[in-house]
Formats: C-alpha cells, structure tokens, sequence
C-alpha cells in the first residue's frame, strides 16, 4: 500500500527506533491520531512490533515501536564473473546467511538462470524457517532494469538474459534487478557509510571502474541507465587503449589491470624492484608494496593521485557530501588513500570541495549482494512494493 505518511513512519521506526508513537508524532509533525491508526497497520502487516516499555517522563511508560525482524526476509545476489554471492537478510539488512557459488567457464544462458535459481533455493532451505518476500539481484555488465534483463555480461559473454523473468516464474516472488555498482552504491547508502547522506558516490574500482550515484536519496540512472560510467571519461587523449575503444579513459590508469601495466612500464624501464613479469596486477603490485618495495608503492601513489584527479572531476559535477570506493583497488587504501586525498585537497576549487569525504567501503565481499538485498528493502520502505497485504 502506497501512503506518503506511512513510509514517514515507517522509516523514522526503521532510523531511530525503538521510538515511541508520541516520539514519531513529535518529530514528523503528524498528528497523534495519525501516527497511532498508521502504526497500527504497520503491526497488523508485520513490519513493525511492539518492543519493550520506554522511560516514562510522569504517567505511563510508553510502548517502544522497532521494525520486526523475524516476520519477512530478503536474498540478494551479486552476479559476478567467477561466482555468484548471496545474502539472506532481515528487515533491517543484517545478515543472517551467506552462499557462494563458482560458475564455471563458458557457462550457457540456459546453465546460469539454473545456477542463480539453485544458489537462492539453496540458501533458503538452509533458513527454512526464514519468510522469503523478495529477491535483489546485482549483475554485472550493462542490465535493463524496467524489464529486468542482463542485456550484456561481458566476464559471462552474454546477451539478453531474462533474469526477472525467469527468477519470478520459477518462484513466484518479487524480482529486482540492477547493474552491480548501483546495488553496492545503494547498500552504502542504506546502510552503515551513507546514514543520512543523501548525495553520494559509490565508486567500484577492480577490473573495470564504474560509479553508483544516489541523489537526493535515490539512484540516479540517467535517460538510458547509462549514469555511472565513469570509467570511460577521457583524461589523457593520447592515452592506452581501452576495452571501449577509445583511448586515455580514466579506467586505463586506475584499474586492478592497470596499475600492472604501470608496473610494467617501470620495470621496461629498467626500475630495481623485486616485481616479476608475470603475473603483475593490481594484486601483485599490492603485495609488493606490503612487502616494502619502493617501485610499488610509487606506483600505487601514481594511481592515487589519477583516481584524486578523477574524484575531483566527480566533486566538481555532482558536489556529493560523501565518495566511498569499493572494489579490489581499494584493499590498496593505506597506499593510494593519502594520495587521493592530497589530490582533491590540491585541485578541489572550493574548501568544502576540497574537505569532501572520501572513504573506502567497510561492506566486504559480500557488499554487493547486500546492497541488492537492500533494493528491496528501499521499495518495502518506500511502500513500493508489490504485495498487498504490506
Ligand atoms: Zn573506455
């Protein structure tokens, strides 16, 4: 059911409770009899309950309101390259089970809807007591998010893939989908690093680079879904060739790929290092400078300061209160973060530009698929969501 007011409630309960009736009518600036027929319904749909008693300021104590966790839960997906992860989740995100699955090379269309279907199943038999009412999927690559089909997986090589479709045949629960870094943006938003932030960047640095953004509380997907693909802005017109096909993206310098590229160029030239030809990555790179290596960690200082430099292009479009970076990249963050911070403080044009804070995400490897997970919580929150009875 879809009420502006009963969304207010709903996530001041979700926010600050436990909270009381009159706490609510208080501070939304409803009216008491309002908040108490509203709150009454959102009992009767099992979203909140009633929990232990307030301290009483003279008079009766109050009845304190918190979102019940035990009636509806959520799984979220990330579907990456190697592996699905999964989460099984309450009403107020916290994780109550995980699953990954690998999925194996040249995996079909027919074999992966399967795979995704087995890995949510799997996870719900293991929590057989727990009330599945919805599944959030975060897949990698370019997704239709109103028809819900993976239009290109690239790390699958895959087209059109029913993903919503066929997750809501099969079922028969509410399905949505997005591209991976918009499910992680969102997660941060949600949850922990973006409370109460409703301007803010979450950027995924790993094999590709990509952006989510939420604006004013809300993803912002653009005319065609296109928004957030950052890693393609040119920042160097004679710069390496991209897996686009253009030269100089930002992703050329900044990506797990290309800080081993880095890497290379250093040792071709002749750099005293103990980094071996093969395989250098970002991960190889890292490991070195763990280990002391000063080419290495001269090369993780160049690539803070090209993701400063992009970062500040970034502030200066969109003037966000927070940037988080998520990604591999960012297990790198006691090396680049000084760098990218001294970056915008050097290039931010204004003092609160310069100040924007910048952190790496605290979500671990399951982030994305919790950040799915809380796709459907934004719509259950929102009273978006699909089911009568709620
Ligand atoms: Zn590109």
């Amino acid at each position: 059911m879809k009420s502006l007011n009963r969304s207010i409630i709903l996530n001041k309960v979700r926010t600050d409770g436990p909270i009381s009736r009159a706490t609510i009518a208080k501070e939304t600036k409803l009216t008491p009899p309002t908040v108490s027929n509203l709150v009454s319904e959102l009992i009767v749909s099992g979203l909140v309950i009633e929990s232990e008693q307030g301290e009483s300021i003279g008079g009766r104590k109050p009845t304190l309101l918190v979102i019940n966790n035990t009636r509806f839960h959520i799984i979220g997906l990330d579907v990456g390259t190697k592996s699905i992860r999964a989460v099984l989740v309450n009403l107020s995100g916290t994780v109550l089970g995980e699953k990954e699955t690998p999925i194996p090379l040249a995996i079909t269309k027919d074999s992966l809807l399967k795979l995704i279907k087995q890995t949510i199943t799997s996870l719900a038999h293991t929590h057989e007591d727990k009330e599945i009412i919805g599944i959030g999927v975060g897949m990698h690559g370019v997704v239709d998010v109103e028809s819900g089909v993976s239009l290109f997986a690239p790390g699958l090589n895959l087209r059109d893939t029913p993903i919503k479709e066929f997750l809501e045949a099969e079922l028969d629960l509410h399905v949505i989908i997005d591209n991976d870094v918009r499910a992680m943006a969102f997660g941060e938003y949600w949850f922990e690093n973006g409370k109460n932030v409703d301007n803010m960047v979450t950027i995924n640095i790993g094999h590709g680079v990509g952006a989510g953004i939420v604006l004013n509380g809300r993803l912002f997907y653009g005319d065609h879904d296109l928004a957030g693909e950052i890693g393609h802005m040119t920042v160097d017109l004679n710069g390496r060739l991209c897996s686009c096909g253009n030269h100089g993206c930002w992703e050329t310098l900044i990506s797990g790929p290309a800080i081993g590229r880095t890497a290379l160029s250093y040792l071709e030239a002749g750099a005293k290092t103990m980094l071996g030809k093969k395989p250098l990555d970002g991960q190889a790179v890292y490991n070195a400078a763990l280990q002391g290596d000063e080419v290495a960690k001269q090369v993780l200082e160049i690539t803070g300061q090209y993701i400063g430099i992009g970062l500040t292009n970034l502030i200066h479009l969109l003037n966000p209160t927070k940037i988080i970076i998520g990604g591999g990249v960012s297990g790198a963050s006691r090396f680049i973060m000084p760098k990218i911070r001294e970056t915008i403080a050097e290039r931010g044009l204004t003092k609160q530009a310069k100040e924007t804070e910048i952190y790496c995400s605290e979500q671990g490897a399951f982030g994305t698929a919790r950040g799915a997970a809380a796709l459907v919580l934004g719509e259950i929150f929102e009273g978006d969501f699909p089911v009568k009875e709620m």
